[in-house]
């Protein structure tokens, strides 16, 4: 025999219902110990099975803190009870579910009761029940109680979900990424102590001990484990306070409210009117169905100018520091293997990826600014519908916007993607999404091979194509391998607040420190491995040396004034590392690899140079800055930027003598857009997979999609007569 509990706010209709369903098969007595009225009763089922239901004291949520909060909370824990009946005032929807959040933290067979649907038709409420049910994780029905409607459904419902039936999906608040954090990590200590874990589920025991419940702490002071997990809780306690400066009750209360906001969004059409509160006033601007839009591309926008005008001072400074450090090194310590590796591997290397600190630092800022302030969650909000369409979810919007910056901390931002299949495309299909180091190459070679206006054109294409490819790559990607079945959730909608000053600080320090340690080892070894790879054996060549030695000599003897002889000199070295590097492994990789690249590169096997293509192409692999300082050592022609509306020396060189054609260098840029952007991307890739074979997988993917493309753009331009 089933029997099933009716939880739910005082008035919503829970006796009515009780009565309906019983009629006089009822008796009232007391709740043992306390002066309760409790009400249990029998109904009938349509084939003429008999159900057992209780009536449980309105309450308004499950913290247990009055005589009927603990009444329902116990009394709904007991494994006597089978299915729970939460009944709510479907014209109140956002305050009732509140409670139906805690419910839902229960782990047990649960159905939503829409009651007093007379009232909300009459107030011309829209209740979206398939929708209701997706996100709810169970079946939703409406009901007037006070007239029967509904009785049938609702029994079928019990049927449908009462024990021996499949166990539906139960989706949960998602309490953002710093609360489940320490969630996550009191479940685990929670789970050192089986008892526990059946006297409350261990997710509600965690979020109640956050809360401070007394219970709680009660059942945990008697448990073996409770040094533990008592020591857990403190620290987690002052992670919370340290970062989000607001006290755990509070920030859950929130979050509960913000689910249940999301969900009458999502599934009640023409929604409450009467005593909007600020959030909701806010949202009817920021959420509208015609300016939402508009006004999230205005916030992005203001994002990026910010991040990207602000930003350049810094990395500029931050530029001339490394230069300086390079000078430093390759004229004040002795000349040699050492020197060159600092000045040509290491400081180069390491400060061009530097550089970018301060810009992913304020994108950052920005980022955890929106998040906090409750905007983010309305963008993936408003973004959502659109997403789905193509196979992705709203919340990676963001990730993917955020890629134009640099796909490495885009990538991060994923954690805040709940189903593993959303987050996993959205990781897998980033990398196409073309970020800010791409963009030297872009100029370089539509500055030398197009007009300005076929370059600016060319350039925005790219970041189109990078889009295009994403959608179309997680589409693809959804329709393949990640077909499972999505869990069912609801886009919270927290309320809007305005975020502390300290915490923004620390997301951006903390996310600056990952950063900078990407930087310290992976891309240190990469320039090492880099400079070796372009250096040897070359370098160590005695008479290539002594044949250096004495040019030096040769120009310091004609006594020119010192500029001359500076640049004389400066000139001769670039020289020298030329011919270093001409006869380098790199150089005879490059040499290697130089068939894969001809289709695209040299469609006519004319170029005596595209080996150069292939080692910067492959240089590029540690991160696409490298690919233009590699393609000017190699063609021995300096980048310089301030060669206002001329080609600049390197240009003029791919121009003229390289033997590349509009056409192959638009292959070139396409190869440079989808292939692996660096090495950082697939570090950040491997830690948030936790695989080195989706690692392995984003790496090939990007690999032969870039190969193709630009060895297809190249066939169909030929074709078409282009050269
Ligand atoms: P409880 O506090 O949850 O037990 O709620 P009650 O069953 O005592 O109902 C509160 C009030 O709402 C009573 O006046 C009921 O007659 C009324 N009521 C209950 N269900 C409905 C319904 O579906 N439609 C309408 N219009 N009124 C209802
Ligand atoms: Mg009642």
């Amino acid at each position: 025999m089933v029997t099933i509990a009716l939880a739910g706010n005082p008035n919503c209709g829970k006796t009515s219902l009780f009565n309906a369903l019983t009629g006089a098969r009822q008796h009232v007595g007391n709740w043992p110990g306390v002066t309760v009225e409790r009400r249990a009763g029998t109904f009938r089922f349509e084939k003429g099975e008999e159900g057992t239901v209780v009536d449980l004291p309105g309450t308004y949520s499950l913290s247990a803190r009055s005589e009927d909060e603990r009444i329902a909370a116990s009394y709904l824990s007991e494994p006597e009870v089978d299915v729970i009946v939460n009944v709510v005032d479907a014209t109140n929807l956002e305050r009732n579910l509140y409670l139906s959040t805690q419910l839902l933290e229960l782990k047990k067979p649960m159905i939503l009761v829409l009651n007093m649907a007379d009232e909300a038709r009459a107030q011309g409420l829209e209740l979206d029940l398939e929708t209701m049910r997706t996100l709810i994780g169970g079946p939703v029905v409406t009901t007037v109680a006070s007239t029967g409607e509904g009785l049938e459904a609702l029994k079928a419902a019990v049927l449908e979900v009462a024990p021996g039936t499949s166990a539906p999906m139960m989706p949960h608040v998602n309490y953002g990424l710093d609360i489940e954090g320490q969630v996550a990590k009191l479940e685990q200590e929670i789970a050192r102590d089986e008892k526990l874990a059946t006297a409350m589920p261990p997710r509600r025991l965690a979020l109640r001990l956050l809360e401070g419940a007394p219970d709680a702490l009660e059942l945990v002071e008697r448990s073996h484990a409770s040094k533990a997990i008592q020591a857990r809780l403190e620290s987690s306690l002052s992670f919370l306070d340290d970062h989000l400066g607001a006290d755990a009750p509070t920030l859950l209360a929130e979050y509960r409210y913000g689910f249940a906001r999301g969900l009458v969004k999502e599934s009640v059409k023409r929604g409450e009117t009467p005593a909007l509160d600020r959030s909701s006033r806010m949202d009817r601007v920021l959420t509208h169905r015609f300016w939402g839009f508009p006004i999230f591309l205005a916030v992005m926008v203001a994002v990026y100018s910010l991040t990207f005008v602000v930003g350049a001072y810094p990395q500029d400074w931050i530029g001339s520091a490394f230069d300086w450090l390079q000078r430093i090194a390759s004229s004040h310590l002795p000349e040699g293997e050492l020197s060159s590796l600092l000045a040509n591997g290491i400081i180069p290397g390491v400060g061009s990826v530097v550089v970018f600190l301060p810009v992913i630092m304020i994108l950052m800022g920005c980022i955890a600014f929106l998040e906090d302030s409750g905007y983010m969650a309305r963008a993936a909000f408003i973004m959502d519908r659109l997403m789905h369409k193509m196979g992705l979810h709203g919340k990676s919007f963001i990730s993917l916007i955020m890629g134009m910056g640099c796909n490495a901390p885009a990538i991060q931002a994923t954690r805040t993607i709940e189903a593993k299949s959303d987050r996993f495309i959205t990781i897998l299909v980033n990398p196409l999404i073309s970020c800010s180091a791409r963009l030297p190459v872009y100029i370089l070679f539509a500055g030398a091979f197009f007009s300005p206006f076929h370059g600016a054109l060319v350039i925005v294409g790219m970041h189109v194509l990078g889009f295009a490819l994403a959608i179309i790559m997680g589409k693809v990607l959804r329709l393949t391998i990640f077909r499972q079945e999505q869990a069912p959730f609801v886009m919270e909608l927290p309320p809007y607040r305005m975020p502390l000053l300290r915490t923004t600080v620390l997301h951006m320090w903390e996310k600056g420190g990952i950063f900078l340690k990407k930087a310290g080892t992976v891309i240190f070894a990469g320039a090492t491995l880099i400079w070796f790879l372009s250096h040897y054996p070359g370098i160590g060549d005695k008479s290539l040396q002594a044949q250096y030695h004495l040019q030096q000599e040769q120009i310091k003897a004609k006594h020119l004034p010192e500029a001359e002889e500076k640049a004389a000199l400066d000139d001769l070295d670039f020289a020298r590392q030329g011919a270093v590097m001409n006869q380098s492994f790199a150089a005879r990789f490059g040499k290697v690899v130089q068939p894969v690249f001809r289709p695209i590169l040299d469609p006519e096997h004319k170029r005596p140079d595209a080996w150069k293509d292939g080692v910067a192409l492959t240089a590029g692999f540690v991160a696409k800055e490298i690919v233009v300082g590699t393609l000017g050592v190699l063609h021995q022609a300096r980048e310089e930027s301030d060669t206002k509306g001329q080609l600049s020396p390197l240009q003029q060189s791919l121009h003229n003598d390289s033997g590349l054609t509009p056409l192959t260098a638009l292959a070139f840029m396409i190869f440079t857009l989808i292939y692996t952007p660096c090495l950082g991307t697939v570090a950040i890739i491997r830690k948030e997979t936790q695989s080195w074979g989706w690692t392995g997988f984003s790496v090939g993917y990007g690999l032969v999609l870039a190969w193709v493309l630009s060895w297809l753009v190249v066939v169909l331009g030929r074709v078409f007569g282009f050269a």
